[in-house]
């Protein structure tokens, strides 16, 4: 398999200048049934470019939201998310769009994959939708999925793929336009374990070699640990040390 994975991104190791900043971020959700939920409580931390974060904490601590927010999917009920040093409030719905598309790899733990189509075109789902064609962007789908060991399933239907080799498209699909950060929410969560460790693998691995930042959800204290940093959620607090 080859290691070239197209042009690093040095640049971004030059500047001090965070790539995602949460300035004392509290996310409250009304609810008909139980009221108030404090799913985040005066969160602050920033991450730098091709910085890898692990987030740990119990269903319910607010990991999920945390990633909805960092992505632009949602907004805080107070606080700033400042995006390279943009404040995501200030930017229209349209202009949040973009930055997730361009910017922003998401992985899910259930691969959110499209079932009825091939290998090649999940992988290539950001560009179909933004209205490319698929044999404009082949070259980099086969050189992405070579890399995780799929280019010879690229034509095949994704439903015959088993999960991990899913959660490889899905991570594919994440990294095809070539996102400064990598947001993964239990990227593991749906395999066993030497899956998701080889999984896990492979998301570092491309992660640094595109110089992207990762942030990843995990309940594995194992994969944690592969982090430069473990931040922990605690009730919508978050503990960095
Ligand atoms: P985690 O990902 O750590 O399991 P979440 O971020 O999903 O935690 O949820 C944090 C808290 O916020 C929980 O109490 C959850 O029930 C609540 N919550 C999350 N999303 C919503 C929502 N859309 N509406 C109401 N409550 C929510």
């Amino acid at each position: 398999m080859s290691s070239d994975f197209g042009p690093a991104r040095p640049e971004h190791r030059l500047t001090s200048e965070p790539l995602l900043a949460f300035h004392d971020v509290s996310k409250t959700y009304d609810t008909f049934a139980a009221g108030t939920k404090h799913a985040l409580d005066r969160v602050s931390f920033e991450i730098s470019p091709g910085e890898r974060i692990a987030i740990v904490g119990r269903s319910g601590s607010g990991k999920s939201t945390l990633l909805h927010l960092a992505a632009g999917i949602d907004l805080p009920t107070s606080g700033t998310v400042r995006w390279k040093n943009t404040d995501l409030r200030s930017l229209t719905e349209r202009r949040r769009t973009l930055i997730r598309r361009d910017d922003i790899g998401l992985v899910f733990q259930f691969f959110h994959l499209l079932s009825h189509l091939s290998v090649a075109e999940n992988v290539a789902l950001p560009e179909l939708i933004a209205g490319g064609r698929l044999r404009t962007f082949r070259p980099r789908v086969m050189h992405l999925l070579e890399r995780v060991g799929l280019d010879d399933r690229a034509d095949d239907v994704v439903d015959r793929l088993s999960g991990g080799e899913m959660q490889r498209v899905a991570i594919c699909r994440a990294l095809l336009r070539q996102p400064t950060m990598l947001l993964a929410d239990e990227p593991t969560g749906n395999l066993d374990d030497a899956t998701g460790q080889a999984v896990m693998d492979l998301m570092l691995e491309l992660a640094e070699e595109t110089n992207s930042a990762l942030v990843y959800v995990t309940h594995s204290h194992e994969l944690a640990t592969r982090a430069d940093a473990v931040w922990t959620l605690h009730s919508g607090t978050l503990d960095l040390s």
